[in-house]
């Protein structure tokens, strides 16, 4: 049952018998900045319960997460995301204010819109109008720890629900994919990682070399074998090259006439399948000891995934997926890969994992806007993908 200490924050979200457009305004009027979420998914959980639903609301430290589920047989669909959102940045640069909701000629503005709460609300409103099969489950696992740390929330939810017995089937994300709705799935994501190495010297006069010891010099080397180190061994179909880059190098020194003691890097990997992050970091670390006889510390935000085609119940969700999208858009999707990391990259021990959602060109902005028309498309899609998967596909593998 919901953790009702934890409904004293201004309730918005007050039924979910209205339109698409007036829940996604009742779930950006939530200033959630991650990690808090500002009662939000406490509130959706007493509406959810209300609803029939069995709802979980599980905290880990200061990260509050939901889980509930419709149903109690297979097939199993799991509808996944995040209600928390980057901070906004200077509020009055925004048109409209990025709490406020607000719609002007279709277009609704707010920190969160599109990445990811209007998905959120398509979702739970196409659920809403959806009859479920008998002995079929719908679940929905949404955190407010996905723009952070990502510590509390899925990760840890993934052995919350192992041990609770819930193991959906298939995984649907709501994340913005592409720039027009429908059009794309996203089918798997790169690995990441980033690393951060201190390089110590010996400061001094930059006209008496014998007495410094540079340790630029020794960061730039080391930055030029880390670049060139050989990553993938042959071109991926399904993923864009590894990559590594280094974001700074910096001592902080102003001076012009002094070598500082001590440099900064900092880098960044994105990586496909060819790589696991462990082996990934175990080269860099022997690089930078090599190079700089200094170890880099690395952190790892997570593997590469991708749906797997030669598994029938990766290829079955993966066909529903495109034929629900068909049916809406008229129209054949594009699957990707690319972009930035997502709460996939822990689902992905469970099941099959594909995101769909609203247009990504404005996330993170100022002005994070989604037009109206968006909105009822991605709920349309949502609601066709149930139906193909839930009446299409019944009979196939998934059972
Ligand atoms: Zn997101």
């Amino acid at each position: 049952m919901p953790n009702t200490s934890m409904t004293n924050q201004t309730v918005y979200l007050t039924s979910l018998d209205k339109d698409v457009i007036a829940l996604a305004q009742d779930f950006l009027k939530y200033p959630s900045i991650t990690p808090d979420d500002q009662g939000c998914l406490t509130h959706l959980a007493d509406l959810l319960g209300q609803k029939g639903w069995q709802t979980h609301i599980v905290q880990y430290d200061d990260v509050i997460n939901l889980y509930a589920r419709m149903g109690t047989g297979s097939p199993h669909l799991c509808f996944a995301g995040h209600v928390d959102v980057v901070p906004t940045g200077p509020v009055e640069e925004w048109a409209h204010h990025p709490f406020g909701a607000e719609i002007h000629d279709g277009i609704l503005f707010g920190r969160g819109i599109a990445d990811m709460k209007g998905a959120i609300a398509c979702f739970l409103s196409a659920v809403h109008e959806f009859s479920l099969p008998n002995n079929a489950s719908i679940s929905i696992l949404l955190t407010s720890d996905e723009e952070g740390d990502a510590i509390n929330g899925t990760k840890r939810m993934v052995d919350w629900m192992r041990e609770n017995q819930q193991y959906p089937d298939v995984f649907l994300i709501g994340e913005p994919t592409g720039n027009t709705v429908g059009s794309v799935i996203q089918i798997g994501r790169r690995g990441s990682l980033t690393g951060q190495l201190t390089v110590l010297g010996k400061q001094g006069h930059i006209a008496y070399p014998e007495n410094f010891d540079n340790p630029v010099t020794k960061m730039v080397t080391c930055a030029h074998a880390l670049k060139t180190m050989a990553l993938d061994r042959a071109p991926d179909p399904d993923f864009e090259p590894s990559r590594l880059e280094f974001t700074s190098i910096d001592t902080g020194n102003l001076a012009s006439n002094v070598i500082w003691g001590k440099c900064q890097g900092r880098f960044g990997i994105r990586f496909n399948t060819q790589h696991n992050a462990t082996d990934l970091s175990e080269k860099v670390k022997t690089i930078c000891r090599e190079m700089t006889q200094a170890d880099p510390k690395i952190r790892i935000s997570g593997d590469p995934f991708l749906i797997n085609k030669s598994d029938s119940k990766d290829r079955e969700w993966l066909s529903c997926v495109h034929r629900g999208l068909r049916k809406t858009t008229h129209q054949s999707a594009q699957e990707t890969t690319q972009g930035g990391i997502t709460d996939g990259r822990f689902l992905t021990q469970m099941g099959p994992v594909l995101e769909v959602g609203l247009p990504e060109q404005t996330i993170h902005q100022i002005n994070e806007q989604v037009s109206v028309e968006d909105l009822h498309r991605l709920k349309a899609c949502y609601a066709n993908i149930l139906t193909t998967f839930f009446y299409d596909s019944i009979d196939h593998s998934l059972v």
